[in-house]
Order: structure tokens, then sequence, then C-alpha cells
């Protein structure tokens, strides 16, 4: 059996203006110190911050509540991309 695939989720901390409307979506998104919106470390399974954002690392079956999040950010400041599974290589 395989688990849930993992994927990352990015605050844009440049592009964040603190709207918050991703909050409502996905409450992993929480404010922080800044006023402006940062990722909640528990249920990741990694996460690196810098100046500019913060990128946190989750393998759950949650993907569809951070992308409704990233929809719903107005300035486009959350990215979440999967990790694609090495597969077949077709020639
Ligand atoms: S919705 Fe976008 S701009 Fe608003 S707090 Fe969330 S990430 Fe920042």
């Amino acid at each position: 059996m395989s688990g849930p695939a993992s994927y990352t989720v990015t605050v844009d901390r440049d592009a964040c203006d603190g709207v918050f409307a991703c909050l409502v979506r996905d409450p992993r998104f929480v404010e922080d110190d800044d006023g402006l919106a940062g990722i909640d470390a528990d249920d990741a399974e990694a996460v690196e911050r810098t100046e500019a954002s913060v990128t946190a690392t989750f393998a759950d079956d949650r993907i569809d509540d951070a992308q409704q999040a990233a929809e719903a950010c107005p300035l486009d400041a959350i990215t979440v991309e999967t990790a694609e599974t090495p597969g077949v290589i077709d020639g």
C-alpha cells in the first residue's frame, strides 16, 4: 500500500498582504507575528523558512484544502506543488 502523496505548500511572503482568505479554506495557514500568512508546522513533514517565504512539506490527504486556499488568495501568494513520484520513463 502506498501512503498519500507528498506535496509542498509555499507562501510567498513578499506577495502576501495579510488578507487571510487562506485561513478559512485551510486552517494550517496561520497569522504570524508580522501579520502575514505562515504555515502551522505541527502536521508538516518539514518546514523551511526564509525571509521571503515559508515552504512546508506534507504527506496527507489534505492537498485539496491547500489548493482551495491557493485559489482563494487574491495575491497568488500560495503555491501548492506535488512531488511527482518517479515513474516509467517513456522513450
Ligand atoms: S490569502 Fe494570500 S494574501 Fe491573504 S494571508 Fe493568505 S497568503 Fe496572504
